[in-house]
C-alpha cells in the first residue's frame, strides 16, 4: 500500500527493504537520523527524509512531509531499533529507558501520527519489526527482549482497534539477521568486572559464532526485506511473518 514510509534506513533491514520496494516501483520514503546515509537510496529512486524516532519534532515533520504530498501514509514500516545487552542485575536503568524510547515509544508515536489521515482515507497499513527476542527469553538480552515483547503487544492490540477503519497491522518476527546489529548485542554490554564477567565472555563468543560463522537460521537483510515486501503489497496480509525462527524454540 503506497506510499511507504520506513524508519531506520541507514543500514540493514531498513535499507534492504527500501531498496526492494523501490525496485518494485513503489513510492518509498526512506528515513534515517543521518540523511547522508540515504544517498544511495535516493539514487535508487527513494524519496528521503531525516527522522529520529525519539524526537517529536522530527517525527511530526516526517509524517507531515509525506501527507502534504500524498494525503496519507499508505504503509508505515516501523523498523528502527537497536539492542544493548547485559545481565538484568547489571543493566543501567537509563540504558533500558533509551531502548524503550527508540524501540517502543518511537513506533507508538509514529502510529499515533499516521493514523488520523489513514482513518480519514479509510485505508492504511502498519508493519512493525518485532523479533524472536520478543517471543522468547534470551540470556543477556532481557532489556531488548522487553522492548520487543512490548512492541509485539502494541501491534496485536492496535490491530483490533483499527481494523474497523480499514487499517491492517502486521508484525515481522525475524530471528538472527546478519546486519550491523548482529553481534553487537553483547559487544555493547557495559564492560564491568563482576559475577557476570565469564558469562559475558561466553555469551559474546556464542553470539559471534552464531552471527559471524553462520548458522542455517541466520537470515540476510534481503531475506527479511523480501518478506516485508509481501507484508506491504499483499491484498490481505497475514498478521505476522516469521523468518529464521526455529519452531522448537517458540512457546
Ligand atoms: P541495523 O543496526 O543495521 O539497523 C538499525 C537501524 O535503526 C539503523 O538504520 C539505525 O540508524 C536505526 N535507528 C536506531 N535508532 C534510531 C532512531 N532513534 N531513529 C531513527 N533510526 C534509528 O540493524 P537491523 O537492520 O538488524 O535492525 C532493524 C530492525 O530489525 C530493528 O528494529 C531490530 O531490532 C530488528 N531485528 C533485528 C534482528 C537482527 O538479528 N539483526 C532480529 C530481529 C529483529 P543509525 O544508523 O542512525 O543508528
Amino acid at each position: 500500500m503506497e506510499p511507504v514510509l520506513i524508519t531506520g534506513c541507514s543500514s540493514g533491514i531498513g535499507r534492504a527493504t527500501a531498496l526492494a520496494l523501490a525496485q518494485r516501483g513503489l513510492t518509498v520514503w526512506a528515513t534515517a537520523r543521518r540523511p547522508e546515509s540515504l544517498d544511495a537510496l535516493a539514487d535508487a529512486g527513494c524519496r528521503v527524509l531525516p527522522l529520529d524516532v525519539t524526537d517529536e519534532q522530527s517525527r511530526i515533520a516526517a509524517v507531515e512531509a509525506v501527507e502534504a504530498e500524498h494525503g496519507s501514509v499508505g504503509t508505515l514500516v516501523n523498523n528502527a531499533g537497536y539492542a544493548q545487552g547485559g545481565p538484568l542485575e547489571e543493566v543501567r536503568l537509563d540504558d533500558v529507558r533509551r531502548q524503550f524510547e527508540t524501540n517502543v515509544f518511537g513506533p507508538l508515536r509514529m502510529c499515533q501520527l499516521v493514523l488520523p489521515a489513514m482513518r480519514a482515507a479509510g485505508r492504511g497499513r502498519i508493519v512493525t519489526m518485532g523479533s524472536a527476542a520478543g517471543l522468547i527469553g534470551t540470556p543477556g538480552a532481557s532489556a531488548y527482549g522487553m522492548t520487543k515483547w512490548a512492541l509485539e503487544n502494541m501491534a496485536d492490540s492496535l490491530r483490533y482497534e483499527v481494523r474497523r477503519f480499514g487499517v491492517d497491522v502486521v508484525l515481522m518476527e525475524p530471528g538472527g539477521v546478519l546486519t550491523n546489529f548482529a553481534g553487537t548485542e553483547t559487544s555493547t554490554w557495559p564492560a564491568t568486572d563482576g559475577p557476570y564477567t565469564a558469562f559475558r565472555h561466553n555469551t559474546h563468543k556464542q553470539m559471534e559464532r552464531f552471527f559471524r560463522e553462520g548458522s542455517r537460521v541466520v537470515s540476510k537483510p534481503e531475506d527479511v526485506a523480501a518478506l516485508v515486501v509481501r507484508a506491504v503489497t499483499a491484498r490481505r496480509p497475514r498478521t505476522r511473518y516469521k523468518i529464521g525462527v526455529a519452531p522448537r524454540l517458540m512457546p
